[in-house]
């Protein structure tokens, strides 16, 4: 079987394998299911030589693929220990049960009709990327769950990588960590993982997006709480003395900059986003989230939303009207500016892999913003799936290909710039 025809059987293999999350789930992982695929990747790792792999109580499945970096060579212990990690679980929302990979190789850059639901068509007109993938083999669902592309093209990415380089000894490499983690999905993937026994220096997930992108940038995010406190009274007889927790709030909420919303943003613009709210007369609160790429950002929409509040406490003398923050994520690229190698080095790598890098941001955060501010630097490696999250997810074996690539690429990059 060639190396392409391989990756192909291996990700249409864990495709499979039903690994969903659960959002409403408080134990960990959040399903036992996404041990099924875990326990598989144990036994590939093995299967690819890396002894030590195993899988915690948590789910988390960790090895490592030991430095071939002969003494005597320039870079011989001067490499530091890359960590590449993938989430085996996908989103909570489409089913992931009973996945049929279709291969449509030799695609002829039309609609593709998915064939277990033929209402649901991935449409080329809907999809510039898709047209330009004209004579690849390009894998789809059947149309009735999601494929799971999401992150399930970068396991088996990772896990391709690490068997051409086993089957390619003069392919040197320092020593490189693998992680697999449940819980991506519902924005727990971090939550037990133990970054000492990881032991990366610097790491790359390998997560969704289109081939040649490289995300070192996440949303920096804040959690706002509104508190309103009326005055309640009869309702008939409230005439000068009733002050309505309720309508002080909504001003409060009619007054904010409307186009500062999810809704009206997009690219690099932050928002302010009530995402709640309850109360009654005497007492009402909302919740926000706050979301800008600059901390100095943040702080200008949390003083919009503070002068909101002023405003509103002048304008009904009976409200009490307070706004408390709290902290809940920063953007990684504080941290990794700190160490410029690590996303110059993916560059390099994606060029030698024959593709364009493109540096993009995610409006949100990731598994590899937590483990940056965890100590292991992680910018995002992409996997070449698109769509993901629906049951129109397509990813063409040609981009999982250059992933791989790029990542044989990566390891080479880290050990001639580490040479004495
Ligand atoms: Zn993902």
């Amino acid at each position: 079987m060639s190396d392409r025809e391989s990756l192909l059987d291996r990700f249409c293999r864990y495709a499979r394998i039903d690994t969903q999350s659960s959002d409403t789930s408080s134990s960990y992982p959040s399903t036992e299911k996404q041990k099924d695929l875990l326990r598989v990747l144990v036994d590939d790792l093995k299967a690819a030589g890396l002894a030590d792999a195993e899988m915690d109580g948590h789910g988390y499945v960790m090895a490592t693929l030991p430095s071939n970096i002969p003494p005597g060579h320039s870079a011989f212990g001067r490499v530091p220990t890359i960590g590449l990690l993938g989430h085996v679980d996908t989103y909570h929302e489409v089913s992931g049960a009973n996945v049929k990979p279709q291969v449509h190789r030799n695609y002829d850059g039309g609609d593709i009709v998915l064939p277990g639901d033929p209402s649901i068509v991935i449409r080329a007109s809907e999809e510039p990327d898709l047209v330009a993938c004209k004579g690849m083999t390009i894998v789809t669902a059947d149309g009735t769950t999601l494929l799971g592309a999401d992150d399930k093209a970068g396991v088996a990415e990772i896990l391709e990588a690490v068997w051409r380089f086993r089957e390619d000894p003069k392919r040197l490499h320092g020593p490189i960590r693998i992680a697999f983690t449940p819980d991506e999905e519902v924005g727990r993937g971090t939550e037990r993982f133990d970054a000492k026994k990881f032991g990366a220096t610097f790491a790359y997930t390998v997560d969704g997006s289109g081939v040649g992108e490289l995300e070192s940038e996440t949303f920096c995010a804040d959690s706002a709480t509104l508190k309103v406190g009326g005055a309640d009274v009869h309702p008939g007889y409230a005439k000068g003395k009733m002050t309505n927790a309720v309508r002080v709030l909504a001003d409060v909420i009619m007054a904010l900059p409307q186009h500062r919303t999810p809704e009206t943003t997009e690219a690099r613009e932050g928002y302010l986003h009530p995402i709640n709210l309850s109360g009654n007369v005497s007492e009402a609160t909302a919740n926000f989230i706050v979301r800008d790429f600059t901390e100095e950002g943040l702080h200008d929409l949390e003083a919009t939303l503070k002068s909101a509040a002023e405003w509103a406490g002048k304008k009904y003398p009976g409200a009490k009207v307070t706004v408390e923050t709290k902290e809940s994520y920063r953007n990684m690229k504080y941290i990794l500016d700190q160490h410029p190698q690590v996303t110059d080095y993916a560059e390099e790598a994606i060029r030698r892999a024959g593709l364009t890098p493109r540096r993009t941001s995610i409006r949100g955060g990731t598994d590899g913003a937590r483990l940056t501010f965890m100590g292991v630097p992680t910018p995002n490696l992409f996997d070449g799936s698109m769509n993901f999250h629906g049951k129109k997810e397509w990813v063409p074996l040609e981009w999982m290909d250059a992933a791989v690539q790029t990542l044989l690429h990566l390891m080479d990059v880290w050990v001639v710039r580490s040479r004495s």
